[in-house]
């Protein structure tokens, strides 16, 4: 009989790069295609060869949207990897989001480098580009939740829900040969805003992710939030502003849930302004706002939550941006990104670090070798583009945003698996929490536990396989229809946030000279955005709006581009993106095409 094997190519003695190899004959399929992020010795691992080619892999399973779980795709389709990449709709979504924004950083980080004269490479390479991410999106292939879905010649998926981020699931893969389950990354029992996660089927061999396996979430003793609201509350008083870094897709959208509910309890004083500088957060709003049509948000969830923020005002213009390092009066600052790796958090970091009146609050796991990690770690100075500034800001870390299962959750995703899992790999820690819960595993529930090392492989046997239970969904198409929803809910607000001015926090007059490359440069990223979501339309609506897209696109970034021709190509591409406003699509691309104006003042 051939046999089935899993090699680990990523999140294995580490948490980031999660990308999990499996071979069949004559099939070959990878689980999650995630980059590698923090430490420099695996970082440099996005730039090595692919250990397979990626021509030879068929087809790609992907649990979410996380950038260390998708961020790698460009570059596999760039080096000839062509099949469907299926996952559930919100992952298909928020990852073209989250691969856009990455594709450009790439871009960005390279052209600095290049100008800065630190590259090591000459001239400076972006590690894939936009234009890969455009050929990478088209092939998300939409699964239906809590089916089995058939990939053909015996071999089928069923993705439960993690309650992770929006979208996020657990994969179970039957094949001949054996079956698998991968958990993906697990969400606590009780996410704020998402339902909960689901008991996908039992499978002999199961990866479970273990980021948090070495801790337990502390119990929320008291008020929920008060590290946070205790730390907007004295620095207010003293004057100072407070910078969140937060993840733009998820977090912030948690985030301004709980800084709405602490103001509502009147726990941090209500008139302090909120920014939330990003523009990705628009885009990802929107995938929020439909997500309730899909059942995937919590009963006593409203989409208009996270739109009817008093006193928030959203920032997509680059001068705005960096006038707020400077505020005449305290605000809070939510920027991503959510470790401090890249983003716009890393200007208002430079900026804010220095004075001992400001503070920053982490909401997330923060991996060794971000910059987030080094603060938290009491790091006295930090290195922004060539050059030391002084730590002095307050540092504090807020845990109770954590959507990652601790320790007692994953036993007790475990534990609910039927059949138990004959042996366990435990994935997706840094070493002493990945050692410290298999050894939890191995006590508690007397299981086979194996902690992988990087690049291991392993040979599976067709014994105990899942077998799906129930009717085999066939066909992408089919399927993506039926996940989608059937009639889109009307929209009831504008596609953007409220502009509601802040006392006391006026802008000074913004001066266009020095200006001017920051917003052509935040209007391509707006535009790179809305190419993203275009897979989203219509199919008969796809060619005649990315056309117009691309041509604007070519347009902002040709030599000194013409703001009259940008405004007016704007035009026409709303025209026709509002003409399919009815589809999720539409909404995005309508709602990120109405902030350009905004930006050219
Ligand atoms: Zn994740």
């Amino acid at each position: 009989m051939a046999a089935m094997s899993l090699t680990f190519l990523g999140a294995a003695g580490t948490v980031t790069g999660s990308k999990y190899l499996v071979d069949l004959p004559g099939r070959r399929i990878l689980v999650d295609a995630g980059m590698f992020q923090g430490e420099k010795e695996w970082r440099q691992m996005n730039w090595a060869d692919f250990p397979v080619p990626p021509s030879s892999i068929d087809e790609i399973i992907l649990t979410h949207a996380h950038a260390d779980h998708c961020g790698y795709l460009p570059a596999l389709v760039r080096d000839g990897f062509k099949g469907p990449i299926w996952c559930t709709y919100g992952t298909a979504k928020l990852a073209s989001i989250v691969l856009m924004d990455a594709g450009h950083l790439q871009e960005k980080e390279a052209q600095y480098a290049q100008e800065g004269g630190y590259s090591k490479h000459d001239p400076a390479l972006p590690l894939y580009t936009v234009a890969d991410v455009e050929k990478t999106t088209p092939l998300f292939k939409v699964v239906p939740f809590d089916a089995d879905f058939d990939l053909g010649k015996g071999i089928a998926i069923r993705m439960t829900r993690a309650g992770h981020i929006l979208g996020s699931a657990s994969v179970t893969l039957s094949t001949p040969e054996g079956s698998v389950l991968f958990s993906g990354d697990l969400g606590r029992i009780d996410h704020p805003v998402l339902r909960p996660r689901g008991t996908p089927p039992g499978s002999p061999y199961v990866l479970i992710e273990s980021t948090y396996g070495d801790r337990e979430h502390p119990d929320a003793k008291g008020l929920e939030h008060e590290a946070m609201a205790d730390a907007v509350r004295r620095t207010i008083a003293r004057g100072g502003s407070v910078l969140i870094p937060a993840f733009a897709i998820d977090r912030t959208e948690i985030v301004l849930k709980a800084l709405t509910e602490l103001r509502e309890a009147g726990r941090i004083p209500v008139d302090v302004p909120i920014y939330v500088n990003s523009p990705m957060a628009v885009a990802a709003l929107a995938v929020y706002r439909e997500a309730e049509g899909r059942g995937e948000l919590r009963d006593d969830i409203q989409p208009e939550d996270f739109f009817n923020l008093p006193n928030l005002r959203e920032i997509t213009d680059a001068e705005d941006s960096k006038k707020l390092n400077h505020p005449d009066h305290p605000s809070i600052i939510i920027s991503s990104s959510g470790m401090a790796t890249g983003g716009r958090v890393l200007h208002h970091l430079e900026a804010m670090l220095p004075d001992k009146r400001n503070c920053v609050i982490f909401t997330g796991y923060q991996g060794v070798g971000t910059r987030g990690r080094s603060l938290l770690e009491g790091m006295k100075q930090m290195k922004f583009r060539g050059r030391y500034v002084p730590v002095k800001a307050e540092i504090v870390s807020d845990g109770e945003f954590s959507v990652h299962a601790d320790a007692s959750d994953l036993i007790d995703w475990l534990r609910d698996l039927s059949p138990q899992p004959e042996t366990v790999f435990v994935t997706h820690g840094e070493e002493g929490s990945s050692d410290a819960f298999a050894a939890k595993v191995r006590n508690e529930l007397g299981l086979t536990v194996v902690v992988p090392r990087y690049k291991e492989k392993v040979t599976l046997t067709p014994h105990g396989t899942w077998a799906p239970l129930s009717p085999v969904a066939r066909g992408g198409a089919e399927a993506a229809a039926a996940e989608l929803p059937p009639t889109p809910r009307p929209v009831p607000h504008p596609p953007s946030l409220p502009h509601t001015p802040s006392p006391g926090a006026k802008f000074p007059v913004r001066n266009v000279a020095d200006t001017h490359a920051d917003d052509i440069d935040e209007i391509a990223v707006i535009l790179e955005t809305a190419i993203g979501q275009v897979p989203f339309l219509p199919e008969e609506k796809q060619a005649e709006v990315s056309e117009l897209l691309h041509e604007l696109l070519g347009l902002v970034r040709g030599e000194s581009p013409d703001l009259g021709a940008v405004r007016e190509g704007v035009n026409l591409a709303l025209y026709a993106a509002a003409g399919a406003v009815e589809t999720p699509g539409g909404q995005s691309i309508v709602a990120l095409l109405a902030h350009v104006p905004k930006v050219l003042g």
